[in-house]
């Protein structure tokens, strides 16, 4: 502390003091208190709701990939892609993926779409 030590009116010590008790005025501080500026607030520790959401998001891709492949085996090779595409969403479950349910049952869903479909095409066509 730089208190100041005494009274510029009237010499009084006034050390560690507001104000000068011989003469009453407010004593000046001789270094008065930095204006609190805002510290650039730089996060050191992110919430558990933050982790929480960016691992399952960031490990989903299997599902994602898994939901694509289903899509495709509705319209190409539903025995090629829906096979792929269940086995990534078995995986994706096993890894208790967000979304692997999802993909389950649309690799599963999709790929049947798909042969009807086809057997559909064939079907109309022949
Ligand atoms: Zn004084």
């Amino acid at each position: 502390m730089s208190d100041v030590a005494f009274c510029a009116q009237c010499g009084a010590a006034v050390a560690g003091k507001k104000f000068c008790t011989g003469c009453g005025v407010a004593v000046a501080q001789a270094n008065p208190p930095a204006p609190v500026r805002p510290m650039p607030t730089i996060p050191t520790e992110y919430p558990n709701t933050v982790t929480a959401q960016a691992a399952p998001s960031a490990s989903a891709a299997l599902s994602t990939v898994s939901i694509i492949l289903s899509c495709v085996s509705l319209l190409f090779f539903p025995y090629i892609f829906g096979t792929v595409a269940l086995v990534l969403a078995i995986i994706a479950l096993v890894q208790k993926q967000r979304a692997a349910g999802v993909a389950l049952g649309l690799s599963i869903g999709l790929p049947i779409l798909g042969f009807i479909i086809s057997f559909a095409v064939l079907s109309s066509v022949a």
